[in-house]
C-alpha cells in the first residue's frame, strides 16, 4: 500500500476559474498563466482545462516547448522574455512570443539570425522595479524594436506591485499611460488581484491571471476565494494513520508544543513537510477530518501532523484529512486560510507540494 496521502488537480475547478477572469476582464484576452509548473499543479496535467485560454504565459523555455509537445499551436508568451541569444532560436522555431525588458534582449534580438519576425512584449517598469525600462526610456526602446526586422508586432505590457493591496494601481497605470499614450500596439496589464479588483481601470486588450485560475484569492484575508466564486483547484489530503487518547497534562510531538487541557482524542495524519506541508503551521492551523473542521496541534514533524478529533468524535484509523481543497463530503478549506496560518501565501504551498506525493487528476466530466 502506498502512504495514503493524494494530490487531486480538479480540472472542472480549473475550467471554472478560467471563465470566471474572462467574465471578470469584460472583452479582453485571457492569457492563461502556468509558470512554476502551473503553479504547481503539472502543466500536462492542467493543459485540458486551460484550453479554452487565448494563450498561455509561463517564463521557462522548457515549459514552453513542453506547452507546444502538447499540441498548443495558440500563443505562447515568456513572461521575463529570453536570457541569452540562443533562446532566441527557440522564440523562431516555437513560435515564442518574447517579453522585452532591457536593452541587452535588444541588443541580442538585434544579432539574432531569422526568417519569422518575432512578436514582442515591451516591458514598461512603472513603479514595481523589478523588470522593465523607465518610463522615460520607453519611447526609444520602442522606437529601436520597430527598426528591427527581426521585430514583427510590438506590444506594451506592465506589472502592478500592490493591485491585491491598500495602495492599489492607480499610479501605475498613470505612469505607464503617460509613457505609452501615442504608441500604438496591445496592451496587457492586468495579474489576477487587477483583473478581480481594478477591471474598469485596467481595461486592456489581454489580462494575465495565474493565482485565481488555481482557486486561491489573490487579495485574501481582505476577501476570500468564495467572494470571487472561484473553486479550489488542489487538494492535498491524507489519513489518520494512529490515535491517541490523551489525559490532561500530556503532550504532543516535538518539543512538547501542545499540552492536553482535558482528556481528548488527537489523530496522526500521514502528512508532513517533506509533502509541502509547511512546517511553520502551529497549533491552531484548520484541517478538515471527514470534512468536518477542526485543528492541527503541536509541531509539523517530516512525515506526520497531530490532529484534535474532538469535533469528529466518529473518526478514527482510516478518516479522510483535508489539508486544503475539497474533502469528500463537499467542504471546502480554502488554501489562503492554511497559508495564512504558515505565515505565506497560496501560491508558496501550491509550488511546494514535494515530488512524492502522488497526484490524481479529477477529468472534467464530458457532459
Ligand atoms: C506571475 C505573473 C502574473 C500572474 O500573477 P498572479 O498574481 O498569479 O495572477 C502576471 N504577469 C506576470 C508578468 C507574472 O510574472
Amino acid at each position: 500500500m502506498p502512504r495514503p496521502i493524494l494530490a487531486t488537480i480538479h480540472l472542472a475547478a480549473l475550467r471554472h476559474n478560467l471563465d470566471r477572469a474572462r467574465r471578470a476582464a469584460l472583452d479582453a484576452r485571457v492569457w492563461a498563466v502556468v509558470k512554476a509548473n502551473a503553479y504547481g499543479h503539472g502543466i500536462e496535467r492542467v493543459f485540458d482545462a486551460f484550453r479554452g485560454a487565448d494563450g498561455i504565459a509561463l517564463l521557462d523555455l522548457a515549459e514552453a516547448e513542453r506547452v507546444r509537445a502538447l499540441g498548443w499551436r495558440g500563443p505562447v508568451l515568456l513572461l521575463e522574455g529570453v536570457f541569452e541569444p540562443r533562446d532566441l532560436e527557440l522564440c523562431s522555431r516555437l513560435g515564442l512570443w518574447h517579453t522585452v525588458h532591457c536593452d541587452e534582449q535588444i541588443d541580442m534580438l538585434a544579432a539574432h539570425k531569422t526568417q519569422v519576425p518575432h512578436r514582442v512584449f515591451l516591458k514598461m517598469n512603472s513603479g514595481m522595479n523589478r523588470l522593465g525600462f523607465a518610463p522615460e526610456r520607453f519611447r526609444a526602446a520602442w522606437t529601436r524594436l520597430d527598426a528591427l526586422p527581426q521585430v514583427d508586432e510590438i506590444s506594451l505590457m506592465t506589472h502592478f506591485s500592490d493591485a491585491d493591496g491598500a495602495r492599489g494601481i492607480a499610479h501605475q497605470v498613470e505612469v505607464f499611460e503617460r509613457a505609452s499614450r501615442d504608441l500604438p500596439g496591445e496592451r496587457s496589464i492586468a495579474n489576477s488581484a487587477a483583473t478581480l479588483r481594478h477591471a474598469a481601470t485596467t481595461r486592456a486588450d489581454w489580462v494575465r491571471p495565474g493565482i485565481l485560475l488555481y482557486g486561491s484569492a489573490p487579495d485574501f484575508p481582505e476577501h476570500d476565494a468564495a467572494h470571487w466564486q472561484l473553486q479550489p483547484g488542489m487538494t492535498l489530503a491524507a489519513k489518520v494513520i494512529g490515535v491517541q487518547q490523551l489525559q490532561p497534562g500530556d503532550t504532543v510531538g516535538y518539543g512538547s508544543r501542545f499540552m492536553a487541557e482535558q482528556p481528548m482524542r488527537i489523530g496522526v495524519v500521514a502528512v508532513g513537510y517533506a509533502d509541502g506541508y509547511p512546517r511553520h503551521c502551529t497549533t491552531g492551523t484548520p484541517v478538515l477530518v471527514d470534512g468536518v473542521r477542526t485543528r492541527m496541534v503541536g509541531r509539523v514533524s517530516m512525515d506526520m501532523i497531530t490532529v484534535d478529533l474532538g469535533p469528529v468524535p466518529e473518526a478514527g484509523f482510516g478518516s479522510e484529512v483535508t489539508l486544503w481543497g475539497r474533502a469528500a463530503n463537499g467542504a471546502v478549506l480554502p488554501i489562503d486560510e492554511v497559508a495564512e496560518a504558515a505565515g505565506t501565501v497560496g501560491y508558496e504551498l501550491m509550488c511546494a507540494v514535494a515530488p512524492r506525493v502522488p497526484v490524481a487528476v479529477e477529468p472534467l466530466d464530458a457532459q
